[in-house]
């Protein structure tokens, strides 16, 4: 393999490393947004909860005022039955009498419930409480191994674009911009070796796209030093992406 392909492939290394360690990067911080993410939803929850225990107060004193109310009434009745003149207004009266006492207890019930439902929300929330608490706590931990793992990433992270620097300088002009552009469009994986067919031994194929090569390109590839790229999918091939030959300095 030439210089000018060697170098392709020393690039095509490097660029590799350098995605990879990009991506450790990135998922360091996933982790930490992730985390960030499942408070959030317990932060929320609490939140909904607390707006259900406000309401269902609400309900609870409006409730408590209508059996205050009732309980008036009852009173008042009572009053009216000691002057009752008439048996028809005294039998009346004793009839109001029942029927509000029906209502009390029907409103001692519901408010009971309400109550019984307040309990349990307050419950949920000091859960909820507790949960938010431990996860940021793990959160303050995993922030705290993040920024380390990431100092260590970001140690790689310069020395590759150091590295990239490096090779890229060796690639000539017009390559370096042939290789930029292509690994834009393929995430990285500018350079394709040429395979051997997996059905057909005798036909040579693009490792990028698995389209046939002709033999002459294969052959061309053998004895010179050209860049040549694949015509269907355009990536730059190769006969080895690890060659013996170092790139010339
Ligand atoms: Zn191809």
């Amino acid at each position: 393999m030439g210089p000018i392909l060697s170098s392709l492939v020393n690039l095509q290394g490097v660029e590799g490393e350098l995605r990879k360690t990009q991506k450790r990067l990135k998922q360091v911080q996933q982790i930490i947004l992730r985390q960030q993410y499942q408070i959030k939803q317990y932060q929320d929850a609490l939140a909904a909860k607390r707006e259900e225990i406000k309401l269902t107060k609400m309900q609870h004193d409006k409730l408590e005022l209508e059996l205050r109310s009732r309980e008036d009434e009852v009173t008042r009745y009572r009053l009216a039955l000691n002057q009752a003149r008439t048996n028809k207004d005294y039998s009346a009266i004793l009839t109001r009498i029942n029927t509000r006492k029906a209502d009390k207890s029907k409103l001692e019930d519901q408010i009971l419930a309400l109550m019984g439902q307040i309990d349990t929300d307050q419950t949920a929330c000091r859960e909820l409480e507790a949960s938010i608490e431990a996860e940021n706590a793990r959160l303050e931990e995993m922030r705290r191994q993040a920024g380390e793992k990431q100092k260590v990433i970001q140690r790689d992270l310069d020395e590759l674009l150091q590295q990239r620097r490096e090779s890229s300088d060796r690639v000539p002009h017009e390559q370096r911009a042939l290789f930029e552009r292509l690994a834009k469009r393929y995430d990285g994986e500018v350079l394709a070796r040429v395979e051997r067919s997996e059905n057909r031994r005798s036909e040579q194929t693009c490792g990028g796209c698995f389209m046939s090569v002709p033999l002459e390109i294969v052959n061309s590839l053998m004895s010179r030093d050209d860049v040549l790229t694949c015509a269907n999918c355009g990536r730059i091939l190769v006969l080895d992406l690890n060659p013996k030959q170092q790139p010339t300095t």
